[in-house]
């Protein structure tokens, strides 16, 4: 017997839908490449996504098309999102900090037809157009004002004077649920980048969960400040979530340094924003030196890799900012798991409850998730067993984009690549990558564990510990250390700061310190780079 009720396909189309009948005069705040502060509604949003939609579909993208964009966190790209996917077309965000080659590859790759871009992107479009020979079409999205004097890319076209030119009647076409809506690439650490191509339902059902209490609770009380870029998974489903529950969207554009950030958080009222540590780091250190508080944030998403429990402290007992560690990835949408406490954990002594909050939390509903051995077996949760972690779910990519790389499938459960351990409440923490992993005497150390700590060193503005060869046993942990601005550590303070925080073989055989640790194009510290750097250096073996 089947139910008796209304077959409505997932589409992401009906979140703009939603938006605009139920939350219209709900604001978009951008601050813009040219400087403004631009202000829209989504009544606005949602006429202007059907206008470029219409604009697009007269300039022939057909149905499945990939359309690209090079862009920072603003309105026009969040119009590009809601148009180019509703219209049935492919969305593909490319990240501008990756090499030209690598973009120029990915689009190729990807097939896109057309690219929009920020205009700080002009002279990296400039310089890559003539490998594009796929691009029918470049955006640039900026009015007739802005527009370049000259450039080298042939037929530019303004992306006001095509919304301008396109009238408000497109009509959102009904197809199966199924159908791709938005294109997203792996890093490529290893081997060239991927792509992970996301659904309508995939994004829908992602978008349900990511808005839950105990995932990123969020609500039409909220202001949400994504400084996540829209180019990294889609601002982690920010851009999504705010139209299905009505929140209002404060986008930074480019201008991420600590004191535009604060300037927007404080006077757009900003409740809630997301990002990877290294952006938080620098918002911390201007506000610290300036003797700011945040009057109206309170709490903080950060993910990417793990946050730092200098940091949660520094926010949380400095600020009254919650932070909600959460994690994820390029091939989940990308939430995985959030850390919310469970009932009862609240009251726990602090450096308990310290310790919940250093995991990556508990899995979101959608998220099926399990470690395995070497062998393959399913391990323990009992907060110690550490093994590959494998997840599973509606939001989980089956296969890369033209099957590249064979499929990535274990008996039907992705292997994340993370090492992690789950305690028996469910909570779930990553102690490595599981190329990161140091394996010493055949037992294994947790790099993030050991970064931790260094990090918690008030001289210290960022760590990694990577494995370096030794001897005897292998490899051994040796620290790399960036000092902050002005401040002074000894290798010998900074070892003897392990001491009574870990197992006391854990504690690092060496530290060097460098002016800067690589970071890759979404923030994340590049430990394939510093292994290379360090690849022949020698540690003190006595
Ligand atoms: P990406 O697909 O580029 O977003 O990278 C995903 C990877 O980032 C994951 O597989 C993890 O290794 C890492 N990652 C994401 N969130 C966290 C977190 N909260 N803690 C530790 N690692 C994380």
């Amino acid at each position: 017997m089947l139910g008796l009720m209304m077959q409505q396909p997932l589409l992401i189309s009906s979140l703009l839908v939603h938006a605009e009948r139920h939350h219209g005069e709900q604001e978009i705040v951008s601050r813009r490449v040219e400087g403004d502060l631009h202000r829209q509604t989504f009544r606005e949003l949602a006429s202007r996504s059907r206008r470029m939609a219409q604009a697009l579909k007269t300039l022939g993208v057909a149905d499945s098309e990939r359309v690209g964009t090079l862009a920072w966190n603003g309105h026009r790209h969040m119009e590009l999102y809601y148009a180019v996917s509703g219209m049935g077309a492919v969305l593909h965000t490319l990240n501008p900090r990756l090499h030209p080659e690598q973009l120029a590859w990915i689009a190729n790759h990807a097939e896109d037809k057309v690219l929009c871009f920020d205009m700080t992107f002009h002279p990296l479009v400039e310089a890559v157009a003539a490998h594009l020979p796929q691009v029918r079409h470049f955006i640039a999205m900026t009015d007739r004002a802005h527009m370049p004097a000259t450039s080298k890319i042939a037929n530019l076209l303004c992306y006001e004077e095509l919304m301008e030119g396109a009238a408000d009647g497109f009509e959102w076409p009904q197809f199966d649920e199924n159908h791709a809506s938005s294109l997203c690439y792996t890093s490529g650490t290893t081997g060239n980048p991927k792509g992970a191509l996301y659904s309508h339902r995939s994004t829908v059902l992602h978008t349900y969960a990511a808005a839950l209490p105990d995932s990123l609770n969020l609500s039409a009380r909220d202001v949400v400040l994504p400084v996540v870029p829209m180019f990294h998974v889609n601002a982690w489903g920010l851009p999504y979530a705010a139209c299905m529950v009505g929140a209002k969207l404060v986008f930074p554009g480019p201008h991420l340094d600590g004191k535009s950030l604060h300037d927007l958080f404080e006077g757009e009222k900003v409740t809630l924003s997301a990002g990877v540590p290294t952006v938080w780091q620098g918002l911390l250190g201007y506000v610290h030196a300036n003797q700011l508080r945040f009057s109206t944030m309170n709490r903080t998403v950060i993910g990417g890799s793990a946050c730092p429990p200098a940091m949660m402290k520094a926010f949380q007992d400095g600020y009254g900012v919650h932070v909600l560690h959460a994690w994820g990835m390029t091939e989940l949408s990308p939430l995985g798991t959030a850390c919310v406490f469970k009932a009862g954990q609240d009251e726990l002594p602090a450096a308990q409850r310290d310790a919940i909050q250093a995991k990556q939390g508990r899995a979101i509903f959608g998220i099926d998730m399990k470690i395995v051995g070497d062998d393959g077996q399913e391990l323990p949760w009992d907060g110690k067993a550490s093994g590959e972690l494998m997840v599973r779910g509606p939001w989980v990519i089956t296969e890369y984009l033209k099957g590249e790389g064979g499929s990535p499938l274990r008996d039907g459960w992705f292997p994340t690549g993370d090492v992690a351990m789950i305690d028996p409440q469910g909570f779930m923490q990553i102690t490595d990558r599981s190329k990161d992993v140091i394996k010493s005497g055949g037992e294994w150390i947790g790099s993030i564990d050991l970064e931790n700590i260094a990090m918690a060193h008030p001289a210290v503005a960022m760590a990694a510990c990577i494995a370096a060869h030794h001897p005897k046993w292998d490899e051994r942990p040796l620290l790399v250390v960036m000092k902050k601005p002005g401040a002074e550590v000894t290798r010998e303070e900074l070892i003897a700061f392990y001491e009574g925080k870990i197992a006391k073989w854990w504690t690092p055989d060496d530290v060097v310190f460098v002016d800067a640790i690589p970071l890759g194009a979404t923030g994340k510290m590049q430990k394939n780079k510093l292994r290379d750097q360090f690849k022949d250096y020698r540690l003190p073996t006595a």
